[in-house]
């Protein structure tokens, strides 16, 4: 029975149990092929009658993987593809078939643009120890039963049993034209830091994570659609109601904090009354884009698009046409958050971080504006302009008789790379007589890996004087050996760390990250913290400083003022 040529001569008892089962299919049977596991061969293997419509007819001698290969490109749905290509792998069916007499392989065809739903059938020939032999059959679904099964199977997720990204853009669409006069909303969640929750449980954590989120959000939203379209984004499709949208995503979010298997950070972009001539994929994007512009900012878990009037594309032309007026008219100004030392509690530095107060009084969060500067440049001057109103608010200070601890700025990664920066910056402080050291650089983790001209960057600067403080640690996850490559003098641990206080694999992490800053004799700095847990916690495994709301929010400058009285800071004393 080895050699499929000789199959016809199988014994009359092997051939009717091989019918029975290919019968038991329920299916069309369009081919049926014998393949030789041994030298890869396929030769077809007819029943009368059922040859009609053949998709795969292959020429004498050729091999089964070709054969596939080639039918898989040209025939085969893409999304299934990986998964028609894995399951019939000749080694992986010879593994499935020393434990099972047959197993089958749903997937998709595209025939003249139409979707058609198909089996793969393989079956064992012989018993299982010593067989080499197959029999592959290609049959389409006939039974509803079978087609909604499979269509259920290739339309689900498989990590969380909701839709596909295309299956739920699909049936988005299907619930859009069933009921043409209704409103609809679309949510996209996304997990804050999800890298980090793999990194500190590992990756079956992380799926349970995802598991439970599907599960979850299918059952808030089960008037609506649900599906996975992205790795780690969930999206809702649903009946807008009389309810606020505000409320339904306070709900889901409430729900979610409470019963996560770990702790994450939920963020929402929200689309509300989409617009129903648009693609599925164009609401989608829509509600990505208001899910971005909350993406570093800590006080806001979901933000809703604000129509095409002020979309994106218009904020952007907004803020860049109204820039240099605004930084001529001193709209930007800024705010100073204090540092304080872990253990003695007092004051140890301060960061400036830019607002922009619009004329109408209202400030806008640098989160909003300073990655739409960063896209186009407009950062650099906008550094450069904080930078030089810190030098001169610090020579004010002075020439007043007050005395401050060192004031970080923060620089973007184009101001890294703008033409002269080092001798800009220097001559600027100089400029003010402020000492360089009093004024330190924070340079954000993800700007600076791997990028040889700005580590270069960052030498010159230490050079000439300046303190770098590497700036949300642990958000981009570049790894704790970044510490050990980059010229730097401070790590600030990003608040997403922070936040994984209470947590085995979180506390872990701090642990070494702290150890590891202290052995390269780098001082470290937490930000973000909130409340007297982490406080404690960060002092005990030696966190050198803090920053964060437990201490102060950051506030503008005369509010700084009054704060050195209220913790009795000595500004006398430099
Ligand atoms: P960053 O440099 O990591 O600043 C820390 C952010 O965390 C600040 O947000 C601060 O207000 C907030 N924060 C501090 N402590 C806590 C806390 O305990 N809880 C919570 N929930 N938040 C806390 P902010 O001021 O909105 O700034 C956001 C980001 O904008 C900054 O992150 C920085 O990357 C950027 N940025 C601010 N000013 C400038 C600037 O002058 N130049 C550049 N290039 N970027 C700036
Ligand atoms: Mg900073
Ligand atoms: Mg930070």
């Amino acid at each position: 029975m080895s050699n499929p040529s000789t199959y016809r001569d199988a014994s009359l008892e092997e051939k009717s149990r091989l019918l029975e089962i290919i019968y038991a299919m329920g299916c069309d049977i369009k081919d049926l092929y014998t393949v030789n596991l041994k030298n890869r061969e396929i030769r077809p293997y007819r029943i009368a009658g059922e040859t009609a419509d053949s998709e795969t007819v292959p020429a004498e001698g050729v091999l089964f993987d070709d054969l596939m290969a080639q039918y898989v490109k040209n025939r085969v749905f893409s999304e299934d593809k990986d998964l028609l290509m894995r399951n019939l792998d000749l080694s992986f069916v010879h593994y499935e078939l020393t434990n099972k007499e047959s197993f089958h392989v749903n997937y998709r065809t595209v025939i003249d643009g139409e979707i058609h739903y198909r089996i793969i059938k393989c079956i064992r020939v012989g018993n299982k120890e010593t067989f080499d032999t197959i029999l592959v059959a290609f049959a389409s679904a006939r039974k509803s039963h079978d087609r909604k099964q499979m269509l259920r199977d290739v339309e689900t997720d498989d990590l969380t049993g909701i839709y596909t990204r295309q299956a739920f853009m699909l049936r988005a669409r299907k619930l859009l034209d069933e009921f043409p006069d209704s409103p609809f909303d679309l949510i996209v969640s996304d997990i804050d830091n999800f890298k980090l929750v793999n990194v500190l449980y590992g990756e079956a954590k992380g799926d349970d994570v995802l598991r439970f989120l599907g599960e979850w959000i299918k059952e808030d939203f089960r008037d609506g659609i649900v599906g996975r379209i992205g790795s780690d984004r969930i999206a809702a499709f649903y009946f807008s109601e009389t309810s606020s949208v505000a409320d339904r995503v306070g709900e889901l979010l409430a729900g979610v904090k409470k019963n996560s298997p770990v702790d994450i950070t939920l963020k929402c972009g929200v689309y509300a009354n989409v617009d129903r001539s648009l693609p599925v994929s164009v609401m989608c994007e829509r509600a990505l884009l208001a899910l971005k512009s909350i993406k570093h900012n800590y006080s806001l878990p979901y933000a809703e698009y604000d129509g095409p009037v002020s979309s994106r594309h218009m904020k952007v032309q907004m803020y860049e046409s109204r820039f240099e007026r605004s930084l001529k008219e001193g709209e930007f100004v800024i705010w100073y958050q204090p540092k304080h030392d872990s253990v003695t509690e007092q004051l140890v530095g301060i960061e400036a971080l830019v607002r922009w107060k619009t004329p109408s009084g209202k400030f806008v969060s640098p989160a909003e504006f300073v990655p739409v500067f960063e896209e186009d440049g407009l950062i650099v001057k906008l550094d450069e302009y904080v930078f030089r109103s810190v030098c001169a608010q610090m020579r004010d200070w002075r020439e007043s008789g007050i005395h401050v601890p060192p004031v970080s700025v923060n620089l973007s990664r184009a101001s890294l790379h703008s033409y002269g920066t080092v001798r800009k910056y220097r001559k600027i402080a100089e400029q003010y007589g402020i000492p360089l050291d009093r004024i330190p650089l924070e340079i954000t983790e993800s700007s600076t890996i791997m990028d040889e001209r700005i580590k270069n960057l960052m030498r010159e600067l230490r050079e000439a004087g300046f303190k770098l403080h590497m700036d949300d640690f642990g958000s981009g996850l570049s790894s704790l050996s970044s510490i050990n490559v980059l010229p730097i003098d401070v790590v600030k641990l990003d608040k997403s760390l922070v936040d994984y206080i209470g947590d085995d694999g979180g506390d872990e992490l701090l642990k070494h990250t702290v150890e590891l800053a202290h052995f390269k004799k780098l001082q470290i700095i937490a930000e973000g913290v909130e409340d007297e847990t982490q406080l404690d916690f960060l002092r005990g495994i030696g966190c050198d400083m803090i920053q964060g709301y437990y201490f102060a929010k950051p506030m503008c400058c005369d509010d700084l003022i009054e704060y050195f009285k209220t913790i009795n800071y000595d500004t006398d004393n430099e």
